[in-house]
């Protein structure tokens, strides 16, 4: 069983539909594949409706989210929602707003380039995203076409990332808030990429722990971001709290080197995802329960 339980599509950060999502999916004789975007769930009905015969789809959202720790430091995280009600009025409308803010939040980061001289706009920013939930990698895209860097990988750590001077904020949710709501609205929250050191600071374990105490499942602890000392550190913690270990290639299309299927979760971690008390079920799932 070939079980990838993170990727993008162009509802978010991606850059397949989600059509060419499932196609993808398929080609890499995956038998279980989450469909994840940031912060919404348009792409659902698109991939479910395109889902080829054989493979099963989970649907999930992957939720920004913020935790200030005792230390002061401003942490951004986030959550994977598997198998939520995408009517669930609360939760929707936490996304809603998500959604809205990185409408606002990127329009700044591009007038603030283009005030440097960047050649970059909110037009093309914008049309990039097709309506999805505008993201940094739509502006390091639209930095790509415009000739000012070669990838966008270049674009995050010349002009974009966190330690950049062009980095703006987005008011994310804080963390256990989201665990709350994704719970309430019926859904599994896992932990994505909880060591990406270089995407910025990581939490402590005790934040890991309370998280794990106020309702979060597991931890995604094979990640294409996690160095090999940080995936064995993961997988320890999640054998101590009890927390379920996944394993996903976080596919972002060519918006990132990564392919689809490059890491996996074990199976029996994903049964043991589906017998959660809650799970509704993953469409396509042959096992019959
Ligand atoms: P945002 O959600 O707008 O803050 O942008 C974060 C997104 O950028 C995450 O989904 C990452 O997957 C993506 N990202 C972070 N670093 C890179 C990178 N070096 N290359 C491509 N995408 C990246
Ligand atoms: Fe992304
Ligand atoms: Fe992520
Ligand atoms: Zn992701």
């Amino acid at each position: 069983m070939r079980i990838d339980l993170h990727t993008h599509s162009t509802a978010s950060d991606g850059t397949d539909t989600p059509a060419q999502l499932m196609a993808a999916a398929a080609r890499a004789a995956l038998d279980v594949v989450a469909i994840t975007d940031h912060d919404t769930t348009a792409g659902w009905d698109e991939a479910l409706a395109a889902r080829p015969a054989g493979l099963t789809v989970v649907p999930g959202v992957e939720f920004s989210c913020v935790h200030l720790d005792g230390e002061g430091r401003r942490i951004s995280l986030h959550l994977l929602a598997y198998l939520v009600d995408p009517n669930d009025p609360p939760i929707r409308a936490e996304w809603q707003r998500l959604r809205d803010s990185r409408r606002v939040r990127g329009r700044t980061m591009v007038e603030n380039l283009a005030a440097d001289g960047y050649p970059v706009t909110w037009e093309q920013v914008s049309g990039l995203a097709a309506g999805g939930s505008v993201g940094r990698p739509h502006i390091g895209r639209a930095l790509v076409e415009s000739g000012v860097v070669p990838d966008v990988d270049a674009a995050f750590r010349d002009l974009l990332s966190s330690r950049r001077p062009y980095y703006v904020r987005k008011p994310d949710t804080d963390v256990f808030e989201a665990i709350r709501l994704i719970r309430a609205a019926g859904g599994l929250p896992v932990f994505a990429h909880p060591i990406a050191r270089r995407r910025g600071p990581v939490v402590f374990d005790e934040t890991v722990a309370a998280m794990a105490a106020a309702g979060m499942i597991g931890l995604e602890v094979d990640h294409p971001d996690h160095e090999p000392d940080d995936r064995a550190h993961a997988a320890a913690l999640a054998r101590d709290l009890g927390l379920i270990a996944t394993g996903s290639s976080d596919y972002h299309g060519t918006n990132k080197p990564t392919p689809i299927g490059a890491r996996l979760t074990d199976p029996a971690a994903f049964e043991e995802l589906l017998a959660h008390s809650t799970a509704r079920r993953p469409i396509g799932d042959s096992s019959g329960r």
